[in-house]
């Protein structure tokens, strides 16, 4: 009546287990062999517990671990704990996603505010220059000088550039080369 057919590795008990399909497939095992079996090592199964690594059901003899869960089924409730910790975490729920990603979104467009903000700065600076370097062409004078704030002022246009500016940055880049051919016209050597 043994069934050592049936015998599968276990990987929850990590050695061979008689496997039943069903809970009275493996009741019955019990009931037909623990009389033979007493006899025979003094050991016999005397309950069955359903196996969540094989799908299927084992015997044992071992009453300390009655109601216990078996190992897989304490990696899975551990892993559930888990995971459900993890998912109820103040600073990782959806709403605080939702709030981070809107402060996310917050910092850039205070990040692209500042960046304008910059360039308008950057760009009434380069204005009032070209006009100073203007008035210095009429007057054909301060040479060094107009080279000078010609040259820095292609340097600041060509490393600042802003979203939104640059329409506003290329038409000043395009008085300052007009003026940089002025000013070699002027300061050309006789
Ligand atoms: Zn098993």
């Amino acid at each position: 009546m043994r069934p050592s057919k049936s015998r599968a590795y276990c990987k929850d008990a990590q050695r061979f287990k008689i496997f039943f399909k069903t809970e009275n497939k493996a009741q019955n095992f019990i009931k037909f062999n623990h009389a033979e079996m007493i006899e025979e090592s003094g050991f016999a199964p005397t309950r069955c517990y359903y196996c969540i690594a094989c799908d299927g059901w084992h015997v044992s003899s071992s009453r300390r671990f009655e109601n216990a869960a078996n190992k897989t089924e304490l990696v899975i409730q551990a892993f559930t704990a888990e995971t459900l910790t993890v998912n109820h975490i103040p600073g990782t729920s959806t709403e605080d996603a939702i709030q981070k990603k809107v402060t996310t979104k917050k910092i850039e467009k205070n990040n692209l505010f500042i960046q304008q903000e910059k360039a308008e700065r950057l760009l009434q600076k380069i204005s009032q220059r070209i006009q100073t370097i203007s008035l210095l062409l009429d007057k054909k004078s301060d040479k060094i000088l107009i080279y000078n704030l010609i040259h820095e002022s292609q340097r600041l246009l060509t490393k600042n550039r802003a979203p939104g500016f640059d329409t506003q940055i290329d038409e000043f880049k395009n008085l300052l080369h007009t003026q940089k051919a002025k000013a070699n016209h002027i300061f050309k050597d006789p």
